[in-house]
């Protein structure tokens, strides 16, 4: 709608915008998981199955977090998934507290994020069930899957991590 007058102070127009904005499709932050949209589905699969995985290079080696197509130490293409351990101890951790992503609100902070030492990796994740006043570096947690409800076509699931009791 627009609504154009002159008025002593110039012109002066009036605009609308919509009463809804649909999330954005690049702004969901969870990848689409199947075969057809990411060359990892295996990683999404397996953990759908319950298992946490990743890429281990079969030519060095190397394990990778996130899971690769293509060794990032030695360019190689032929990769295995291999099972992480479920447990480990928390190596860094901060608190979320505003600044969310689209698709949080209010009531989902604040949050802990944390770098989660498995042994052949660290990773990132959310930390369920524990406030940053509760925990301390060094501290044992575990593996926990969430599924993502909507927007997509398709059930998708994530890992967080909760602390061992
Ligand atoms: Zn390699």
């Amino acid at each position: 709608m627009t609504d154009t007058t002159d008025s002593n102070s110039g012109k002066r127009e009036r605009i609308s915008v919509p009463e809804e904005i649909e999330l954005p499709r690049l702004l969901d932050f969870y990848d689409l998981q199947t075969e057809d949209q990411t060359q990892i589905h295996e990683f999404y699969d397996n953990l759908q199955e319950g298992q946490l995985t990743t890429t281990q290079c079969c030519d060095c080696e190397e394990i990778h977090f996130p899971p690769r197509i293509v060794c990032p130490e030695c360019t190689g293409d032929n990769l295995e998934y291999v099972e992480l351990p479920h447990e480990g101890e928390l190596f860094a951790f901060s608190e979320v507290r505003g600044g969310l992503p689209l698709g949080l609100s209010e009531h989902d902070v604040p949050y802990v994020v944390a770098a989660v030492d498995l042994g052949p990796i660290k990773l990132s994740a959310r930390i369920d069930d524990a406030s940053y006043g509760d925990l301390e570096i060094g501290d044992p947690v575990e593996l926990k899957i969430v599924e993502i409800d909507g927007p997509a076509d398709h059930k998708r699931f994530f890992y967080r991590f909760v602390p061992q009791r």
